[in-house]
C-alpha cells in the first residue's frame, strides 16, 4: 500500500501504460486501414512495408527491484520481424535493433524513433526494450530509474487524460492493469 502524495489516495497495484498501436498506424486514414495494416495485439504491419512489434520498456523504481512498464512498438527490419513470427514465443532469437515508434506523451521531449535493442523473452512474456544511453529524458529514466511517486505522477497524467478525451483511450480488454493510450 503506498499513500499517494498527488491524490492523495492509498494505491496498491500498478498498472501499466500501453501504446495500443505504433503511432504510424495513426497517420493511415480510417477508412484504408483495414486494407492497409494488419495488427495482433503483438504485432503490426503497415503496406507490406513497415514491420512493428510490441514491447515492454521497465523503468525501474527505488532500489527493491520494482518496474514501471510502458507498452510500446518498435519497428525492426523485415527479416528481423519475420523472425519473430515464425519463432514467436523463443528467446532463442535477438536481440534485435528496434525504431521507438511511440511519441510518449507524459515526456515533453519527443520518445519518437529512439534506437533500442529489442530483447526476446519466450515463456509468453512480451519483449523487453533497451533504450539507447542518450539525454533523452525517458533515456535518463531508463537508465537511472524512478521514484516511486514520479511513477504515480506518469499513471495520473494518463488516467487523467482518458477522462479528458472521451475516445482518447479504452481498454483492451486483454488486462485490467493496463492503462491504454493511443
Ligand atoms: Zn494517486
Amino acid at each position: 500500500m503506498y499513500k499517494c502524495h498527488i491524490c492523495g489516495e492509498s494505491h496498491q497495484d500498478m498498472p501499466d501504460i500501453h501504446s495500443e498501436y505504433p503511432d504510424q498506424y495513426w497517420d493511415v486514414a480510417p477508412e484504408e486501414r483495414d486494407r492497409r495494416i494488419k495488427t495482433t495485439s503483438d504485432t503490426c504491419e503497415i503496406d507490406g512495408e513497415h514491420f512493428f512489434v510490441k514491447g515492454i520498456v521497465e523503468l525501474p523504481i527505488g532500489d527493491e527491484g520494482d518496474r514501471f512498464g510502458f507498452g510500446v512498438w518498435l519497428s525492426l527490419k523485415k527479416e528481423n520481424y519475420e523472425t519473430y513470427l515464425k519463432n514467436f514465443d523463443s528467446d532463442e532469437i535477438g536481440p534485435y535493433f528496434g525504431w521507438l515508434c511511440n511519441s510518449i506523451s507524459y515526456y515533453k521531449t519527443d520518445t519518437m524513433l529512439l534506437k533500442t535493442m529489442v530483447h526476446f523473452r519466450g515463456d509468453g512474456f512480451r519483449p523487453v526494450v533497451e533504450i539507447e544511453e542518450t539525454d533523452n529524458p525517458l533515456s535518463i529514466d531508463y537508465h537511472q530509474g524512478i521514484t516511486l511517486e514520479k511513477a504515480w505522477e506518469i499513471i495520473h497524467h494518463y488516467e487523467q487524460q482518458n477522462k479528458s478525451e472521451p475516445d482518447g483511450g479504452h481498454n483492451s480488454g486483454s488486462s485490467a492493469a493496463s492503462i491504454v493510450t493511443p
